[in-house]
């Protein structure tokens, strides 16, 4: 039997009912260019033009897509996707940018960190997403995802995102004009420019731009005015096909006081997220910084610390700064170094990760307090509709806002089974999904908790 004859055929009649089931500019950017390439009697193997799109179609359209391969083949039918292996940017290059005006000292600071490359970014699967995205966008400026909209919490990589799109691109092709600012720098050179008047220098500073790289844009958010200018520079910008991409410490929508029509064009292109990574991805970056650092710790020194540093990934940095300051003081080599040691020599580090860790009790007792039930019904066996709810409500925030394991949340509501953790977040998400207030109520109860980490 033929099973590659067959299973093309399976996936063109999918592919058209995938056609008329997605917007047309989504079928175009997901599926146009998804091909078959064999498989078997109950798999269809299918080849993605790129990790992102393999990424993104079986992260979003998973069961749409089984779904339609099951109808077209009359029988129950999986996929298995895959896309070709994408080659990070080899060498990082100098630093530089290219000035429309190199005589004129720049009016903003530029600062590229050469450090921050594509090569020097752990994947991890809270990551991968916009890593991708990242790297779709560099090899290709303004061609895809325009703007690439890049949010997370504080220290999570998207700056180091920003500034590897940076060296790829300049690498790519040294004359790209690219221009990386943070929002708060554009605020104030508007500020400085409503003073003096010179708008002729700032808007062409700002337009004539290939790839604009716009740094923690909830700055933006906050000034009405920058807001409105930022929008004739994104306009012009999209328009000519030139790339934006923007960093956040949150969505677009989360953006109170952000302008919708800026919202609604941040939505035109690709909004991904980067997420607290889990101690496998913390342990990678840790051994990348020390090796950077050229150091190579010993491994309970380095389980140690993944284990404890677990919110913000530049505290991992600081520890293996501190921990080298130190051996270059003490003349000692690292594979001296015991966790007792280190222990010590970063107690405050460590500490202030203990204080600023979220626990399953936090969440708990302020999910409680918002839905009026005692924190005691949060592991009680009680059943009723709003009680299982508001749990539900906290195991799924436990999962978003801790780096727990699903067991672990399970276990922290007194549960045995992981499957009761993985139930809440459907739910809850399910809910989102339809019904606006809960929507909003999630939101809030995530800004609640948030702030309460830090
Ligand atoms: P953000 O802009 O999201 O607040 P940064 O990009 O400044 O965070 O990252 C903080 C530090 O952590 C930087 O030194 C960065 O290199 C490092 N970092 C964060 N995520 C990763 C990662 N996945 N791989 C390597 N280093 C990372
Ligand atoms: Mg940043």
């Amino acid at each position: 039997m033929n099973f590659l004859e067959e299973n093309k055929a399976i996936w063109n009649a999918a592919r058209n009912e995938l056609r008329a089931a997605v917007p047309d500019s989504a079928f175009s950017t997901w599926f146009a260019g998804i091909t078959c390439t064999g498989g078997d009697d109950a798999r269809v193997d299918l080849s993605a033009p790129s990790a992102f799109v393999e990424l993104w179609v079986s992260r979003n359209y998973h069961d749409l897509l089984e779904r339609n391969l099951t109808l077209a083949a009359g029988r129950r039918m999986t996929y298995r996707l895959t896309a070709p292996e994408e080659v990070p940017q080899p060498e990082p290059p100098p630093v530089t940018r290219a000035e429309p005006e190199p005589q004129r000292p720049a009016p903003l600071p530029t600062s590229i960190k050469s450090d921050n490359t594509f090569e020097n970014f752990v994947r991890g699967p809270e990551n991968e997403m916009a890593l991708a995205a990242a790297l779709a966008v560099s090899k290709d400026p303004g061609r895809v995802y325009n703007p690439l909209f890049i949010y997370g919490g504080p220290g999570l990589g998207k700056t180091h995102l920003l500034h590897a799109i940076a060296q790829a691109v300049l690498a790519n092709s040294p004359r790209t004009r690219l221009l990386y600012i943070t929002c708060e720098a554009f605020t104030n050179h508007y500020i400085r420019t409503v003073a003096d008047g010179s708008w002729t220098d700032f808007r062409k500073h700002y337009r004539q731009t290939d790839v604009l790289l716009l740094d923690d844009v909830q700055f933006l958010a906050e000034r009405e005015r920058t807001q409105e200018e930022f929008f004739h520079t994104f306009n012009e910008l999209h328009n000519d096909l030139r790339q934006i991409v923007l960093t956040c410490d949150r969505p677009p929508e989360e953006l109170r006081t952000l302008e919708d029509r800026l919202k609604s064009r941040f939505k035109w292109g690709l909004i991904t997220d980067v997420g607290t990574p889990s101690l496998e991805t913390r342990t990678a970056i840790l051994r990348k910084k020390a090796a950077a650092a050229g150091m190579t710790l010993p491994p309970e020194v380095e389980t140690f610390l993944a284990e404890r540093i677990t919110v913000d990934v530049r505290n991992l940095e600081g520890a293996v700064l501190r921990l080298r300051a130190h051996l270059e003081a003490t003349g000692a080599a690292p594979s001296a170094l015991t966790v007792e040691h280190v222990a010590r020599l970063l107690a405050p580090l460590l500490t202030e990760e203990a204080r600023s860790k979220l626990t399953p009790e936090v969440v708990q007792r302020e999910v409680a307090a918002h839905y009026r039930i005692p924190v005691s019904d949060m592991t009680s066996k009680k059943r009723t509709a709003d009680v299982a709810f508001a749990r539900q409500v906290a195991m799924y925030l436990c999962g978003k806002l801790t780096d727990m394991s699903l067991t672990a949340i399970a276990a922290a509501f007194g549960k045995s089974d992981h499957g009761t953790a993985i139930h809440a977040r459907r739910t809850v998400e399910a809910r989102c999904d339809t019904e606006e207030h809960t929507r909003s109520e999630i939101q809030f109860l995530t800004e609640k908790i948030t702030r309460l980490r830090r």
